[in-house]
Formats: C-alpha cells, structure tokens, sequence
C-alpha cells in the first residue's frame, strides 16, 4: 500500500510542517494538550473504517463482536476512573466532541424552547450553553432553546452565585448548567445545587477543560450535585479529540437515544478506542502526578506575571488557566495574541470581566496543560512568564502588528521588528 509520503506529499508537508511547529513552539491555549504515541496509534487504527450504529449488544451492523469488546471497555474505564457507581450513574462515549454532547443532552432533558441557564461566553463560558448576542442566536442552542445567561462580576470576576439565584427565580430554567472554557476558579457546585432544586431545574456540569483535574482529584468532582456531566476528552484528559456524557441512570435512556438515533450516526470508534487507552492512562501515578503539575505550573505562571506588574482576572487561578488582562496595559488581546505567535508562543485571545466588546477582548486566555505534557516544571513557567512579559512590552511598541515580519527560516520562526529589536 502506498504511504501517506509517497501518495500525497503535499499532505504530508503540511502535516510535517504542523508537527515542526507543535514541537519547536510554547503552547499555551487551556484546551490544547498533547495525546500519546498509544492514543495517537488507535487513532490511526482500523477502528476508522467500521459502522456501529446503536449500542453495545444492539447494532444496525454485523461484525460487531470487537467493537462491542472495547466500547463495554471504554465505558467501564470511563465510570471506573471518576469512581461511580454502575447502579447509579451510566455513561455514553459516542459523542463525536463536547458541542454534540451537550446538545445531546438539551435533547434527551428538554423540549424545544425550554429555558437553559449557564454562564454567558464573555463571561468565561462556552458557545454550546446558549450563547446569543442581543442582536444574533449565535449558537443553536440560543436558537432551539430559551437561554438567559448567569455572568461574572465585573470587578471581582468570580462567578455572581446570588445574581445566578436571583435570574434563576425570575427565569426559572428547565436546565442549569456549570462548568466554562474560560473561568480560572474552582465552582461552587453546592450552591449551583441549591439553585437548581430551588427552581425545578436539573443540574448538568460541563467539565470539558477539568476533566483530566477531576480525574487526578486536583478539582472539586461535580459527581455528587449533577445530574448529568459531560465532557471534551482532549484537554487535561489528555485524550483525542471526543466526547462522553455520565448521566444519573434515570436519564441514562434518553441520553443513549439523542446520540443515537436522534443525533448521530455511527459512533467514530477510532476515537472509542484511543479514549479507553487514554482512560487507562489517567489512572496511572504518572497521570496523577501530571495533574498536580499542571496547578503548580499554572500558579508559578502567574506568580511570574504578577511579580512583573500584570493582572490577571480573579487575581490568580485555582485550575490549568488564567486570564491575563492586557487592557490595564493598553493592549488588545489579538494584538498580543498575533505578536506572541510571531515568537511561536501560541494563546487565545479572551474577553475578560469587564470587556465592552467580545469582537475586542481586553484578554489573553494562557493554560498550562500542554506544556506541562512536555515535562515543563515551575522554574520553566517562570520563563515562560518572562516571555510573556516581553511579548506585551514589544507589542506596546510596535504600533502595528504588520510592523512585526516572520521569518520562517527552517519552520524557526524569530521575530524580526523592523522598527524595534526584540
Ligand atoms: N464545553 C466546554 C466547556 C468547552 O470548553 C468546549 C471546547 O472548547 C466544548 C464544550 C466543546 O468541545 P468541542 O470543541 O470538542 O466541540
């Protein structure tokens, strides 16, 4: 069989090119991480080419009877590894990614045009939880769905929990929804409880970005308030890219059927696979140790940061990421954001508490997950801090970011300031 080399060359130089620059680069973005060799391997596997619509025992398809072996594997290291209770919890594995998961579960919970509730994007949370501007449904869940948003203060920038009771009694959401993309604190899952029976709702938290934290006991577990959690299991899980859904055995049904059949085909068992073999590396010491790393690091990053004058909303963070607010500085966060790519220092860009604008964050979202999969320790995150330092004092000068030219020599990228030396 020919390669990938000798087949598609263009492909595979692009690929090679990607490669060069995950590895010579610092990445920074809080979702990012790098899967293992093994993951990487199943990925690649034969897994890719076959069709299993339905469930373990209850396939559409013949030639099912190894497929079912590791997706009952999946599913057991999936319960096992976040310690539940098979009479009390069950699991689904075949979502696609996080969006499909939780529109899986608006699915199986709710009826069209029901009320949701969880925090709004500028505010650190995540499209999928009903994200709408006053002028635009921009997330088909704002679309379906009713959504009203719970919000960070914006001088503290920690979740508002007697705002969130107030909408909440005034809203009365079917569905409350914790967990974000963006939100460097811990969550108060109790509270959120207390919330939700208040009203009637249920209670479902997103744990995409803590996964891998939950896993290594290094986060709060939401297990024992929600109802349903759902997850990516590409970021500190260390995963491929996918997504699982735990739900409360009696909503455990209808969670299985808005995968499949209302929302999925057949299930992409590729990433089946790589997720039980990530699952099983999640319970090894290395994993745990891994965990504990990433808090540190991310503390001695922002230490670093904070001992060279800059702010970070919340003032600090409990979990892989923090929110550096550049606009005390003057700075937009893609104005850094494109300066540090330049240096093949890669971030996001991030509204920050307080912002006016979501097209103009005032923020730059930093994780440590990924490098800390590198084997980077608090001394390194240090000099990270430095860089990062650097970055905003050049983008400072430089009045435009096209000042800025890159030189890709080698896939090395350097900055070369036409105006200033960096
Ligand atoms: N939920 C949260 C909290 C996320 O941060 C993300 C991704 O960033 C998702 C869901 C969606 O995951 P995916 O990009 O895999 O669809």
């Amino acid at each position: 069989e020919r390669s990938m080399e000798d087949f598609d060359p263009e492909i595979a130089r692009m690929i090679g090119s990607e490669e060069r620059r995950q590895r010579v680069g610092l990445e920074l973005i809080a979702s990012e991480n790098f899967a293992s060799k093994a993951v990487r391997q199943v990925l690649g596997s034969c897994l890719t080419n076959k069709y299993s619509e339905g469930n373990v025992g209850r396939r559409y398809y013949g030639g099912n009877a190894f497929i079912d072996q590791i997706e009952t594997l999946c599913m057991k290291r999936a319960l096992d590894l976040y310690e539940l209770d098979t009479e009390e919890w069950g699991v689904n594995v075949q979502p696609y990614s996080g969006s499909p998961a939780n529109f899986a579960v608006y699915t199986a919970l709710l009826n069209p045009h029901d009320r949701i509730m969880g925090l709004d994007l500028p505010s650190g949370g995540h499209l999928t939880h009903g994200f709408q501007t006053p002028k635009k449904k921009v997330s088909a869940t704002s679309v379906y769905f009713e959504s009203m948003p719970y919000v960070v203060s914006a001088d503290t920038g920690l979740v508002n929990y007697d705002d969130m009771e107030k909408r909440a009694k005034m809203f009365l959401p079917k569905l409350l929804i914790a967990g974000g993309s963006a939100y460097p604190r811990e969550w108060d899952y109790s509270r959120m409880r207390q919330i939700a029976d208040s009203v009637g709702a249920k209670l479902m938290v997103d744990m995409a970005h803590i996964s891998g934290l939950v896993a290594g006991k290094v986060a709060e577990s939401p297990f024992p308030y929600a109802d349903v959690v759902t997850s990516t299991t590409h970021k500190t899980l260390r995963g491929p890219r996918s997504g699982m859904i735990f739900a409360r055995r009696e909503y455990i049904d209808a969670v299985n059927s808005a995968v499949f059949p209302s929302l999925q085909g057949g299930p992409h068992n590729q990433q089946i696979g790589a997720l039980a073999v990530a699952l099983k590396e999640a319970t090894e010491p290395d994993f745990l140790k891994y965990t504990k790393d990433v808090i540190a690091n991310a503390k001695a990053l922002a230490a670093g940061l904070e001992k060279r004058g800059h702010v970070l909303a919340t003032g600090g963070t409990d979990n892989h990421l923090m929110l550096w607010n550049v606009r005390q500085l003057g700075l937009t966060g893609s104005k850094v954001e494109k300066v540090l790519d330049l240096a093949s220092i890669t971030t996001n860009k991030n509204s920050i508490p307080g912002d006016t604008s979501a097209l103009n964050p005032g923020g730059v979202r930093l994780g440590t997950p990924a490098l800390t999969s590198r084997g980077m320790s608090e001394n390194d995150f240090e000099k990270v801090a430095e860089f990062l330092h650097r970055g905003s004092e050049i983008a400072l000068k430089a009045e435009h970011v096209a000042e800025l030219e890159l030189d890709r020599d080698n896939g090395q990228s350097k900055v070369l300031l036409k105006h200033f030396v960096a």
